[in-house]
């Protein structure tokens, strides 16, 4: 009857859960259907990943630092938040960023998209490849397509299309910010699905990333136009917060976990660490892979979830005075190829990229630790972590002088590792969710894509499949 309630629970109050949950309500109030809606978070805030510190002046990011300006889904729920005029993008001064190589610090070629270069002149110009290197990189122009055969390794398809050099000195340390993996052991399909796209369609990876760059530069949105990256004014958090508000009426349940699941005859009990009981018509899971596992694991087979290997990272954010610092930046920061044997992957200039983050006479460093080959160095105590980070900027950056403070985060188990064939398994698993589990649905970043605007557009589809 009309008078049905809905009894949605919503386990995860991570980007994923929080923008399924705005979705949910609104698409309930426009079909004018009634829903209970209860968000279960395990942690005391909502967020998950995303963290911003507001700090003595500083905008400092724990967790992600900004989301792909093209990327619509995010875009559509800042406007719809009311947020548009908190956007702000990276420092037009700024745009440079540096690989280093031979323990140098090395330009970027203009032009690089994803590590792939989509200008010819400034790429053979570069002096991060050898000739040989550049040359194997142009080969890609004329070597044959391989027919298509269902999934590979995103590492052997860089490799067979542009090279090693290409895939261990510039692509490699570039897409570690997003997987922090091994591309070799990561799926082609799932991650770049434009790479695959482009050897089909212009029988080559350069030719087809040239006329991607050319097709998105025409689509970009206004808040997009000239902009890689975009972020809040007050941190990534501005938005947690939004979501939070808008979604007052749902039974916000904060500091308790969701232990266990149980069906029952009209669909779920969601078991909490404290004991409580949830009774549910549909439950939207939106945990990571092996947490997902967990909680289904007793009902449905959850081998898929369980193939999905996380990473751990930290970061080391550190403040300077600017008049003891010592540099003057003229970029966003730099990566580090593994083989240069440092701890860190990478540096944001924080206070150089986002002109917000710092007070005008600060500086601001973001260092990165830990990748799939090296779990070790997360883990290290805070006080080898500084120190091995501080001996890595004196080694790469010259920079000597005193952090008036530093902040640590470990992000243990954080970074998903979609496995070749990951597509196609999470079909199965969903598949066999629909199947076994009704009113069941299962999002977030384990599944189609891990960057935030990604995750938001998952969040607004499980909201549909929730309500069908
Ligand atoms: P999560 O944020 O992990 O949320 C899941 C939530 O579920 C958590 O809050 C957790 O506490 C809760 N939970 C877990 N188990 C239970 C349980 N049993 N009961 C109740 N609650 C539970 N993306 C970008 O777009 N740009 C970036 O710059 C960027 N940088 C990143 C940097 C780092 C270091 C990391 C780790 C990721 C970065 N990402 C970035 C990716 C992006 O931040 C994540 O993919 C995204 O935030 C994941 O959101 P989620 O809601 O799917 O998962």
């Amino acid at each position: 009857s009309a008078e049905t309630i809905d009894r949605i629970v919503i386990i995860g109050g991570g980007i994923s859960g929080l923008s399924s949950a705005f979705y949910l309500q609104r698409e309930a109030e426009r079909q004018g259907r009634q829903v209970r809606l209860t968000i279960v978070e395990e942690a005391p805030s909502f967020g998950g990943k995303i963290n911003t510190l507001q700090r003595d002046g500083f905008v400092i990011e724990k967790g992600p630092d900004s989301f792909l300006a093209r990327k619509q889904a995010i875009i559509d729920l800042a406007n719809e938040l009311g947020l548009s005029d908190e956007l702000t993008a990276t420092n037009p001064g700024a745009k440079k960023t540096y690989i280093m190589h031979n323990k140098k610090l090395h330009a970027m070629p203009p032009g690089l998209v994803l590590g792939i270069p989509t200008e010819i002149k400034p790429f053979i110009g570069s002096s991060l490849l050898s000739l040989s290197g550049k040359l194997r990189a142009l080969m890609d122009l004329v070597l044959p397509a391989k027919p298509a055969v269902g999934d590979e390794s995103l590492g052997g398809f860089i490799e067979r299309r542009v090279g090693t050099q290409i895939m261990r000195r510039i692509a490699e340390p570039l897409l570690a910010g997003i997987y922090a993996g091994d591309l070799k052991k990561l799926s082609l399909k799932a991650t770049f699905p434009q790479f695959a796209e482009s050897e089909r369609k212009h029988g080559s990876l350069i030719r087809g990333m040239m006329a991607n760059r050319k097709a998105t530069a025409a689509a970009a949105s206004a808040k997009a136009k000239g902009n890689t990256f975009l972020t809040f004014k007050g941190g990534l958090s501005t938005m947690v917060r939004a979501l939070d508000q808008a979604l007052s009426k749902a039974d916000r349940r904060l500091g308790v976990k969701a232990e266990r699941l149980e069906k029952t005859t009209e669909g779920y009990t969601v078991v909490l660490a404290d004991g409580e009981r949830l009774e549910a018509d549909r439950v939207l899971v939106t945990v990571p892979a092996f947490a997902a596992a967990k909680l289904l694991e007793p009902l449905t087979d959850v081998e898929e979830l369980k193939a999905i290997r996380y990473v751990s990272v930290a970061n080391v954010v550190m403040a300077f005075e600017k008049k003891t610092f010592g540099l003057d930046f003229d970029g966003s920061g730099f990566v580090v190829p593994r083989s240069e044997g440092l701890h860190i992957t990478a540096c944001t200039w924080t206070s150089s990229k986002w002109l917000h983050s710092s007070p005008e006479d600060k500086v601001l460093l973001r260092c990165y630790v830990g990748h799939s080959e090296d779990q070790e160095s997360p883990k290290l105590p805070d006080d080898q972590l500084i120190a091995a980070v501080r001996k890595d900027i004196r080694e790469t950056m010259g920079i000597t002088a005193e952090p008036i403070f530093t902040e640590i985060t470990r992000l243990e188990s954080s970074m998903p590792q979609y496995p070749v064939g990951h597509i196609d398994r999470m079909h199965a698993l969903r598949a066999r969710v629909k199947k076994d589990l009704p009113g069941l649905w299962i999002t977030g970043a384990a599944f189609d894509g891990v960057g935030l605007p990604d995750c938001i557009r998952q969040g607004k589809e499980a909201a549909a499949e929730l309500l069908r």
